[in-house]
C-alpha cells in the first residue's frame, strides 16, 4: 500500500521561531527514507476550512506576542472548531511555545493583553511580564502523557548502537531548548506531556512540561524538537497513519545512530 500524508504547517510566516521549521523537514525526511508521499501544506489566513481538513497532521512554532495576535485572531474566527473536531478524531499535532499559549483557554501577553484561546486544553498561559526574567536554556524531561514510548523497540536496521543501555533509557527522554516569558498552569483536565528533568517547563514552578490532548503535544521544546528526539518524531507519524488508514502501523525502522547521539549528547552536557 502507498501511503500518503499531508502535513499541515500553521503560519509558516508568522510562528517558526528557534528552528521550529526542522520539524517539517525532519517529518518529510522520515517519512521519505520510508517512501511515505508526502504534501506541506503551510496553513495561512487564505487556507480554507476544507483544505485545513485534509490535513492528517498539524505542527505549529513559537512566536512573539505580537505574531500570535494576528494568528490567534483568525484561528478563533477561521480555523478553531474544525481543528478542534480533527483532533477530537485522533489527528495528531505538535504545536511548540507560541502556538500551544493559543490552544488553551487564555495567553495574557507581556503587556497585559489577554487573547483568548481556542480552549482545546484545559490551561492557561500568562507572561510573567516584560521586565521578569525569561524561561531561556537547554532542557530535558521524561516522557510520562504517551504510554507506548516505554515499549521497546522490535527490531532495528543498522546503527549498532541503538540497542545500547544508554538508548534504552533515553526513549522516554526528551531533549530541547525553551525560551519564553509565558508561564502555562495545567487545569484538572490537563494531562501533562512530559515531567521536568532540568529546565523550567510550563511555568517553573510544579514540574510539568506541556501537556497531551489525544494525539495532539504542546510542549515548550524548540531546538528544533524532532530531529534530536526520534521517538517523537515516529510516534506521531504512526498516529497520522492509523487514524487515515484506520490500521496499526508498524513504522520501518531507520537508522537513527546520529539522532541518538544528539540526544544523548545533550543529556550528558546536562549531566542527566
Ligand atoms: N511569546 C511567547 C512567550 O514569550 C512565546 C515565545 C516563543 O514561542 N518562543 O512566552
Amino acid at each position: 500500500m502507498n501511503f500518503k500524508l499531508t502535513i499541515g504547517w500553521l503560519y509558516p510566516d508568522l510562528m517558526s521561531t528557534y528552528g521550529d521549521r526542522g520539524n517539517i523537514i525532519c517529518l518529510e525526511k522520515r517519512c521519505n527514507w520510508r517512501s511515505i508521499e508526502t504534501k506541506i501544506l503551510p496553513i495561512e489566513f487564505a487556507t480554507s476550512t476544507k483544505e485545513l481538513e485534509n490535513c492528517d497532521i498539524i505542527l505549529g512554532g513559537g512566536a512573539q506576542d505580537r505574531q500570535q495576535e494576528l494568528a490567534i485572531k483568525d484561528l478563533r474566527e477561521n480555523k478553531g472548531d474544525t481543528l478542534k473536531k480533527m483532533f477530537q478524531r485522533g489527528v495528531p499535532g505538535l504545536f511548540v511555545c507560541g502556538s500551544p499559549q493559543l490552544l488553551g483557554h487564555y495567553y495574557m501577553t507581556g503587556d497585559g493583553k489577554k487573547l483568548e484561546g481556542l480552549g482545546i486544553f484545559d490551561y492557561v498561559t500568562k507572561h510573567a511580564g516584560l521586565d521578569k526574567p525569561r524561561c531561556i536554556g537547554n532542557t530535558v524531561g521524561v516522557v510520562t502523557g504517551i504510554n507506548s514510548l516505554t515499549e521497546k523497540p522490535k527490531n532495528h536496521l543498522g546503527g549498532g548502537r541503538m540497542d545500547s543501555p544508554e538508548v534504552k533509557e533515553s526513549r522516554r527522554t526528551i531533549v530541547g531548548f525553551e525560551n519564553h516569558g509565558g508561564r502555562t498552569y495545567l487545569g484538572k483536565d490537563a494531562k501533562p506531556f512530559a515531567k521536568v528533568l532540568k529546565g523550567y517547563g510550563n511555568n517553573g514552578e510544579d514540574g510539568s512540561e506541556g501537556s497531551i490532548y489525544k494525539n495532539v503535544i504542546a510542549c515548550y521544546y524548540h531546538g528544533p524538537f524532532l530531529p534530536k528526539n526520534p521517538h517523537i518524531a515516529d510516534w506521531l507519524l504512526a498516529r497520522a497513519l492509523e487514524i487515515k488508514y484506520q490500521k496499526d502501523i508498524q513504522l520501518e525502522p531507520l537508522d537513527d545512530t546520529l539522532e541518538w547521539q544528539a540526544h544523548e549528547f545533550i543529556l550528558r552536557k546536562l549531566k542527566i
